[in-house]
């Protein structure tokens, strides 16, 4: 079981910033309005993430970390609109490969579970006001070779800022803080967004202007199209809004982070006439569709898609930018 576990588990886990990803799905899953993460060392050491959600009661702890115990897959529901997690797997995965420990309150009940090489110790007692508080230290403690594989703390720590800013874009009405730890006490803040109010333009408006700074904000089109059903919407920049050689293309769908060659791919080619070939659009896009018209488990930790129109969802990218950049005066 152990050993199958952590096979498992390197499906989902292939570093700090997977680790983390599936906490603040977690977090957002139960309904925080506030999320803090904190990271020591790249998250190799430490992995901590806070929230102010509804909580996991005593009794329930154990089954939280049983594999699939809580997988939502029906067979027809692998992009749930409504909630980030239905593998049942992200728990069980990390405390395969780490030193994981649980502490949430759920009503008046507040509990504790360590979790040690696949196998969990009984629920304790615990003080905690609200929320859930998931601690994984040591990741990859038991397998050196996959340790070996992580890169600097640094770059780790950039893709854990990545995946906490792309996580953002998609709940702006939630509030992110990650801190960096290494140096112990309260560390220091590298990323922080306040809860946004305002409809869904102008929250998203007001996280962006906070992620991608006042000057893509200033210089973003709003963007709502729909085509046989399918909607997009988010912000893209006007072509003389320049980032340099950076990328700034943060794609989502039915409000998961995703990374998409057919996406990509439609942003260049509504923009081919008025950027050179080494410049890339930036914008921040949102695709809503019915759930049976995407296929998303390609692969567990890869956020990748699968369309089943395609070219419907390349022509719509392209003609809802092309038509905002023309009515902007381009
Ligand atoms: P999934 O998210 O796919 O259901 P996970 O292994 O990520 O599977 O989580 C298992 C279960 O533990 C979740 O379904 C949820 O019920 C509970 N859980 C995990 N994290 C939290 C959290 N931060 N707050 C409340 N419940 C949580
Ligand atoms: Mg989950």
């Amino acid at each position: 079981e152990a050993a199958i576990n952590r096979i498992a588990a390197g499906e989902v886990v292939e570093r700090p910033a997977s680790a983390v990803k599936e906490l603040v799905e977690n977090a957002l899953d139960a309904g925080a309005g506030r999320i803090e993460v904190c990271i020591a060392d790249g998250g190799k050491t430490l992995i901590r993430v806070t929230d102010d959600g509804h909580g996991i009661a005593p009794e329930d702890l154990p089954l939280a970390l049983s594999r699939h115990a809580t997988s939502k897959i029906d067979g027809t529901d692998l992009l749930n609109i409504h909630s980030f997690g239905f593998r049942g797997e992200a728990l069980p995965s990390l405390g395969a490969v780490g030193r994981l420990k649980i502490t949430s309150r759920a009503g008046a009940a507040a509990g504790e579970i360590v979790v040690s090489g696949g196998a969990h110790e009984t629920v304790r007692p615990a003080a905690l006001g609200k929320g859930t508080v998931v601690e994984l230290r040591d990741l990859f403690y038991a397998t050196p070779a996959r340790l070996k594989f992580l890169r600097t703390d640094r770059a780790e720590m950039q893709a854990i800022s990545d995946v906490v800013k792309r996580l953002a874009m998609a709940e702006p009405h939630v509030g992110f803080t990650l801190r960096d730890v290494s140096g112990g006490g309260e560390g220091r803040v590298t990323f922080r967004a306040d809860p946004e109010t305002g409809d869904m333009f102008e929250a998203l408006h007001g996280r962006l202007a906070r992620i991608l700074g006042a000057e893509f904000a200033e210089n973003a089109l709003a963007i709502d199209a729909e085509r046989e059903d399918i909607r997009l919407t988010g912000y893209a920049a006007l072509p003389t809004y320049s980032r340099g050689s950076a990328v700034a293309q943060y794609l989502f769908v039915n409000g998961r982070p995703v990374r998409d060659k057919l996406l990509i791919g439609a942003l260049r080619g509504a923009y081919a006439d008025f950027l050179s070939r080494d410049r890339h659009p930036a914008a921040a896009l949102f695709i809503t569709c019915d759930p049976h018209r995407v296929d998303v488990n390609v692969h567990p930790a890869k956020s990748e898609v699968r369309f089943r129109e395609p070219g419907l969802v390349r022509g719509l990218i392209v003609s809802a930018l092309r038509h905002a950049l023309a009515d902007a005066g381009h």
